[in-house]
């Protein structure tokens, strides 16, 4: 844990005891401030109280004797309106500060040229931030990961001369970080997101930005036009490089077919390793997350005066990926070819969904349904002819059915554990050039159940790979807990399929 040295002494009010509250609590107490905490709910004080945390009335406290508050990202600071806590600390001159702010003040303080690599962006965070992580320590760099992923900042090991911390951050979590100065700030992207809490895009592209301001180098994802406009204000201010998964770059990082190449101002390039075959980073969006990863490991060890020159590939290749976003976990043997399951639980949405199938140009047996969003899996119909079947689960089932309705067969399945069941039947039959099981859909909305005969191959060709593809562009709350344990449910039904392999197991 880190102590909060540069807080002793302080009296300091923290907001929101969830995971990060609690334990910016204990690293303020370890310190030497004194902590005054809250929580709107009364189970969370309570369960804080039991845990050692100091409870404190902060409806009723004398806010005057506090220097800061420090806010959990989950509360609002702007939008929709400031938190009741944001306006008793600004009417009594207090200052608003979150856990990472604590974090870059006792980096500051203490080591203030410790490698540090922030990242940030609407998309592609976590699998970037574990990428940078992963390729430093196959370099054998001493590295902490958390922030926004993870474990909570102040919950890892201290800033030291030789240690790696790479952080990922929300644009919650940056509003409340005014010091925040990495070594290296990577912005990978910004699309319309989380309004609601920074009220127009404009100031929620005006908080990212703020991540690559204070930056020693900035790396800076330029597919799309709020990111174009953060580039050029920022090279007129200090060290950039740009990166761009579909548009070589000179200078910057951009992809020439499957290989990251890093090219000069003249155009000349050096080829750092090629993405062809790699499962954990398939597709165009995970092109753009592994040419932010590489820039940001080659630029930072440069700026620290370190050798740049890394083994890319085997990092690369290495690179285990995060589960329930687009994850390998195995496949299954058919003659002549094999049945692959990639778990992507966590697309919650189409947008999500999408990228999952544009990953899989065919032969895509896709498991998909939930909780709907709004709008359902619409914007993904120029997709559909990637999709062999569509296996439908939960609530959405009748509003998906209809959508799909003679773009792509569907099969209501109810539940995962049919959905496995029928999707890995029909996947190795393809896989094998056969006919695939008939099920009687004709009007159900219920459970489809199986009809003697068959429908014949639809492919001329022979797919060798199909896919089961769990991507359900729909919240998991109709039948699971979270999207994490949906993805552990389907995982544990692929286990248990006669013949799989698992991914890590030999
Ligand atoms: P975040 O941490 O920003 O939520 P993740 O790395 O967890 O991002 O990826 C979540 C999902 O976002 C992925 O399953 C994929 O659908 C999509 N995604 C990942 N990287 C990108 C990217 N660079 N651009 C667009 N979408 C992406």
């Amino acid at each position: 844990m880190i102590r909060a040295t540069t807080f002793a002494g302080k009296s300091v009010a923290v907001f929101g005891l969830g995971g990060s509250g609690t334990v910016a609590v204990r690293a303020l107490l370890a310190g030497g401030a004194t902590v005054a905490a809250w929580d709107d709910s009364e189970a969370g004080r309570a369960a804080a109280a039991k845990a050692g945390v100091p409870v404190v009335d902060l409806t009723s406290a004398d806010w005057s004797q506090f220097s800061s508050l420090v806010l959990a990202p989950g509360v609002p600071l702007t939008h929709p309106e400031p938190h009741w806590t944001v306006k008793k600390a600004q009417a009594a001159g207090v200052e608003i500060i979150g856990d990472v702010e604590i974090f870059a003040r006792e980096r500051a303080a203490n080591c203030p040229d410790a490698p540090f690599i922030a990242i940030t962006g609407t998309n592609g965070k976590s699998t970037t931030t574990a990428l940078v992580a992963h390729i430093l320590r196959s370099a054998g760099k001493d590295v902490q990961m958390g922030g926004n992923i993870g474990v909570p900042v102040l919950e890892l090991e201290p800033p030291a001369a030789n240690r790696f911390h790479v952080i990922e951050m929300s644009s919650f979590q940056i509003d409340l970080t005014p010091a925040l100065k990495p070594t290296v700030g990577v912005l990978l992207n910004i699309t319309p997101d989380h309004i609601d809490r920074h009220g127009t895009v404009e100031h929620y592209a005006a908080v990212k930005e703020r991540l690559i301001t204070g930056a020693v180098v900035a790396a800076i994802g330029v597919e799309d036009e709020h990111c174009v406009a953060i580039l050029q204000r920022r090279i007129a201010s200090g060290p950039a490089i740009a990166f761009h998964a579909k548009r070589s770059l000179a200078p910057g990082y951009s992809m020439l077919k499957s290989e990251i190449v890093c090219a000069n101002r003249e155009g000349l390039g050096v080829k750092l390793g090629n993405l062809d075959g790699i499962a954990t980073l398939r597709g165009a969006h995970n092109a753009q997350n592994a040419l932010a990863a590489v820039a940001a490991v080659r630029e930072g060890l440069s700026a620290l005066g370190q050798s740049p020159d890394l083994d890319w590939q085997k990092a690369l290749s290495s690179f285990g990926g995060l589960a329930h976003r687009m994850e390998d976990i195995g496949n299954l043997p058919a003659s002549g070819g094999r049945v692959i399951f990639v778990n992507d639980s966590k697309a919650t949405n189409a947008d999500s969904t999408e990228k999952a199938l544009l990953s899989f140009p065919r032969d895509v047996f896709w498991i998909v349904g939930g909780k709907p969003k709004d709008g359902g899996i619409e914007p993904l119909r120029n997709l559909f002819p990637r999709v062999v079947r569509a296996y439908l689960i939960g609530a959405s089932s009748a509003e998906f059915a209809q959508t799909l309705d003679g773009d792509a067969a569907i099969i209501p399945c109810g539940t995962l554990d049919v959905a496995v069941a029928r999707a890995t039947a029909d996947a190795v039959a393809y896989a094998q050039g056969q006919a695939m099981p008939l099920y009687n859909v004709e009007g159900s909305l219920g459970v489809a159940t199986l009809l003697p005969g068959s429908v014949p191959h639809p492919s001329a060709a022979r797919a060798a790979e199909p896919v089961v593809l769990l991507s359900p562009a729909c919240a998991s709350y109709d039948q699971f807990k979270n999207f994490e344990v949906r993805g552990e449910a389907f995982r544990a039904l692929v286990s248990k399929l006669p013949g799989i392999v698992m991914r890590g197991s030999s």
